[in-house]
């Protein structure tokens, strides 16, 4: 797609540090790391969110960020790492091709993706709970 920069990395016109692929993922170095071994894991096919995915591809995108979580592992030995994604821009999402980041962690004790949310009432999970399984 015009714009997208990670369509850009994908068709081997913006150069990037690819450190897996398959046919329908590419997973490069973030070019400005949250941490050393970041790496955004992306579909070929451009789509803005997940929700925009064909269920097809969700699958191999997975078995992309589990290959590269797993040569992260090898490589670089963290002692965890944080796995997600920036869903629109309110959340963070600053490139609207979808991608996944592997953030490796290297200390003990961090803090996991929970930090993020603005918090909630336990008194309406019965009520979340049922909007959400009626939706
Ligand atoms: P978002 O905030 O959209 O979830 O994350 C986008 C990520 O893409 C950011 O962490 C940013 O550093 C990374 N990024 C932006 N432009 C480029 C680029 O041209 N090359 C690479 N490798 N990463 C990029
Ligand atoms: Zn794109």
């Amino acid at each position: 797609m015009a714009d997208c920069i990670f369509c850009e990395i994908l068709a081997g016109r913006v150069a990037a540090e690819v450190v897996h692929e398959s046919s329908k993922a590419l997973a490069f170095l973030d070019v400005f790391p949250a941490a050393r071994g970041h790496v955004l894991v992306v579909p070929r096919a451009h789509v803005p969110t997940l929700l925009d995915l064909g269920d097809a591809a969700v699958g191999d995108l997975f078995l992309a960020v589990k290959a590269v979580q797993a040569k992260v592992q090898r490589a670089l030995g963290p002692a965890g790492m944080n796995v997600g994604w920036n869903h629109g821009l309110a959340a963070g999402q600053h490139v609207h091709h979808l991608h996944v980041h592997v953030i490796p962690r290297f200390e003990d004790g961090g803090r996991g993706i929970q930090v993020m949310g603005s918090g909630g009432d336990r008194a309406e999970l019965p009520a979340v709970a049922a909007a959400l399984r009626s939706a």
